[in-house]
């Protein structure tokens, strides 16, 4: 601590100074964040101290959670869905897991089934609840084989994950097939839509992923990735409005009596920016933004191939991938690479057709002579 604060001027001098070394979004091609959408921010500012954590104290704000709520679940088939709003994809995954082990707690050595391209969350959530992780191998387009998942699953088996948009490939697992396979053995299924889920919906041919299969349990999805909220904001949303209720606790001294949620104190600023981008769009703004994405995301594409760089795979949301040396990408270009080392990007709204233009001449001059 300064013993002796700091004139504000002085202070915000400095936090000026410290944010003008983060990387220019510009720059930015690595992500799943995004700038967020100016209607976010107004209403983020709107709602800064209120505490979701005490809904009793903020009614009016948590109406607007569980009008959040009720818009996904409308979205992905199922109006009367549960759920709540949570810090982002990794606590909707780690709730989604104590949910499945909840289910099956006459199990002594409970495991779950999730595919090898598993979001680090999952590592996290089976290391926090004690499961056994059985992971599915991919098939060569990076998909889980679904058939491999079914053959895993055996008594002790809790849950099944699958993913709707990988967060390295943007790949759709097969999830009507899981689902139906997840039916067939009344098993707990978690799709995890935390990137997809605000994409899939808004694709000119969307691929089925949601509760209008009969076998899906809950689905992760967040709003801080292609919804443009600021961040954070998450969400779990499950088909019974009552399940999360297996997971309360007893609250005293709050102005409810139990929580499910996994944080305390919780931010309605960021929920409410999530519901503004939704409501201030519609369906029609988003499946613009997607669209934007999805073409910048085939150009990125076509663009790398004419240079040298092939695909990894063709992929089915805007993350493009592809075989690639590290000293190919020059500075201050901010890209990432998959376990399996391919370049990867991921056409957030942020990456205007001009950002991808200016980075494949900068590929292009890079690599060439
Ligand atoms: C981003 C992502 C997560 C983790 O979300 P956080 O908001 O970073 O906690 C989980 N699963 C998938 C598929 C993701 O893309």
């Amino acid at each position: 601590m300064l013993n002796k604060g700091i004139r504000e001027e002085e202070l915000f001098a400095f936090l000026a100074e410290k944010k003008s070394a983060d990387i220019d979004h510009d720059y930015i091609l690595s992500s799943m964040c995004t700038i967020p959408h100016s209607v976010a921010v107004r209403a983020h500012c709107m709602f800064m101290e209120t505490n979701l954590g005490d809904p009793g104290l903020f009614p009016g704000t948590f109406s607007l959670e569980q009008l959040l709520v009720k818009r996904l679940g409308t979205l992905y088939g199922c109006p009367d869905a549960g759920g709540y709003a949570t810090s982002g994809g990794t606590e909707s995954n780690i709730q989604a897991l104590r949910l499945a082990r909840a289910s099956r707690s006459d199990v002594a050595e409970p495991n779950v089934i999730v595919p090898e391209s598993a979001h680090f969350s999952f590592k996290k959530a089976c290391d926090m609840l004690g499961l056994t992780v059985r992971p599915v191998a991919l098939d060569l387009n990076f998909r889980m084989d679904a058939e491999m998942a079914a053959g895993l699953i055996d008594k002790n088996t809790v849950g099944m994950v699958g993913i709707a948009g990988t967060t390295e490939y943007g790949m759709v697992d097969p999830i009507a097939r899981l689902a139906a396979i997840a039916s067939q053995h009344d098993l707990f299924f978690h799709v995890d839509a935390a990137f997809g889920g605000l994409v899939i919906p808004f694709l000119d041919d969307p691929i089925p992923f949601d509760f209008s299969l009969p076998g899906v349990t809950t689905i992760a999805v967040d709003p801080h990735k292609m919804g443009m909220s600021t961040i954070p904001c998450g969400g779990l949303i499950t088909r019974d409005p009552e399940l999360l209720n297996t997971l309360n606790v007893d609250t005293p001294y709050l102005t409810v009596k139990q929580a499910y949620t996994l944080a305390g104190t919780r931010p309605g600023a960021p929920v409410v920016g999530a519901l503004a981008v939704l409501d201030y769009l519609g369906v029609e703004g988003m499946k613009a933004v997607v669209a934007g994405c999805m073409k910048n995301t085939q150009r990125l594409i076509a663009g790398m191939e004419t240079i040298g760089f092939a695909r990894a795979v063709t992929p089915d949301l805007n993350v493009a991938t592809f075989a690639c040396p590290k000293v190919a990408v020059p500075a201050p270009w901010r890209v990432s690479w998959t376990r399996k080392n391919h370049l990867r990007t991921v056409c957030m709204p942020h990456v205007h057709a001009d950002r991808v233009e200016a980075f494949l001449l900068a590929m292009q001059e890079h690599n060439t002579r």
